[in-house]
């Protein structure tokens, strides 16, 4: 019987933060092998669990097959895959990470809103490169949410609140009682009552944004009230305003954040896609970007790398030199003149290199025009 798995239930806890990233990177061997997992378990790819379940049966296949799997090591794993079993609440979770120890009293499990590519190592201590790369890739997003009495503001990072503030204009209901001969001048009242309520709710945007910061800014508010308040807002918001939700103004909290969930993922498309035009046009024109998996690890190894760009999923076998750290897609033998070492995955070979330099890594999911490019391509420095 699989057990039972609500999501909603209980204290919610964040999916990701650099304390946490923190922590596992502090588990230092004691001889005991970490199990990491990182699982993609995105509706869109993968409509049954059975499917993203059967692509992490084969990894545990792959992995048993190896010598420093003992009992130890098969019990993590086990408990991992008991763990996927259970299932995730998909209209939020596209990606899961579990970590599992027993020696170190170790498991835990995130589940991000943000796809991750499938790996499964066992090692002296966690594999956190692509948490680290989830946290290091997320932005935050602001709701500001208006009607003409009520504004609240709320941020969210990886789908986590990170910041509320709310504000109430009471525009003078006591005004319903006035008499009849009185009402031009009640309308008119209320009318600036409201001008001035959309304007506290603009500046309230601001001071959450000198305070918290945030990166997108999208409105959920009616037709007349959002150009208004977009009017009101200070310059540095216009330009990150990106999108009018289509939810109401005074939806739970539940439904905002769904919405701007799915925002985030619309603005991180149009992202990517700004990215790899950008790769395209610096490919074909003033050799400021490269393309294929060969020039990429070259432009690595003369550290030349601002941005690298890759198509989820895209995975080919290579070589690395452990003398001076270069990759190859032809070995055996270095530029330096040393042996290099086969690698099952050179595209994570590279990421990790990237992260090492400090590049930005963009992981684009499912850019056809990236995949023409050859899947992986760099915006270089120089
Ligand atoms: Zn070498």
């Amino acid at each position: 019987m699989r057990p039972n798995h609500d999501p909603q239930e209980g204290h919610h806890v964040p999916v990701i933060t650099e304390d946490d990233i923190r922590a596992l990177a502090a588990i230092r061997s004691n001889g005991a092998l970490v199990t990491s997992c990182y699982l993609d378990v995105d509706g869109g790819r993968y409509v049954r669990p059975a499917d993203y379940e059967r692509a992490l049966d084969e990894m545990v296949r792959r992995m048993r097959r190896r010598p420093e799997v003992d009992e130890a090591v098969d019990a993590d794993i086990a408990r991992i895959v008991d763990r996927v079993g259970a299932g995730f609440d998909r209209t939020s979770t596209r990606g899961v990470a579990l970590f599992s120890c027993d020696a170190h009293d170790l498991f835990v499990v995130h589940e991000l809103p943000v796809p991750v590519r499938n790996e499964l190592v066992v090692n002296p201590t966690p594999a956190v490169g692509q948490l680290e790369l989830v946290l290091q890739q997320s932005e935050k997003v602001a709701v500001l949410a208006a009607d003409k009495q009520h504004a609240r503001v709320l941020v969210y990072r990886l789908g986590e609140l990170v910041e509320k503030v709310e504000r109430t204009d009471d525009i003078g209901r006591d005004y319903d009682t006035v008499g009849e001969h009185d009402r031009g001048g009640v309308e008119q009242h209320r009318e600036e009552m409201t001008h001035q309520h959309l304007r506290h709710a603009a500046e309230l945007a601001w001071s959450v944004y000198q305070s918290t910061g945030f990166d997108h800014l999208v409105l959920a508010a009616a037709e007349g009230v959002a150009s208004e308040l977009e009017a009101d807002l200070h310059p540095y918001l216009g330009e990150r305003l990106r999108a009018r939700l289509d939810v109401a103004p005074s939806a739970p909290e539940a439904d905002l954040r769904r919405a701007a969930l799915e925002a985030e993922r619309a603005i991180e498309a149009a992202r990517e896609a700004a990215l790899v035009e950008e790769l395209r046009a610096a490919v074909n024109g003033d050799g400021r970007g490269v393309a294929g998996i060969g020039p990429v690890v070259d432009a690595l190894a003369e550290r030349r790398v601002d941005r690298l760009l890759v198509s989820d999923g895209y995975e080919v076998e290579g070589w690395r030199c452990d003398t001076c750290d270069r990759l190859a897609t032809v070995g055996r033998t270095c530029t330096c003149g040393a042996e290099m070492v086969a690698v099952p995955d050179l595209v994570e070979e590279a990421v990790e290199a990237a992260l090492g330099q400090s590049c930005r890594v963009v992981v684009c999911d499912g850019n056809a025009d990236l995949d023409v490019l050859g899947r992986v391509g760099a915006l270089l420095r120089y």
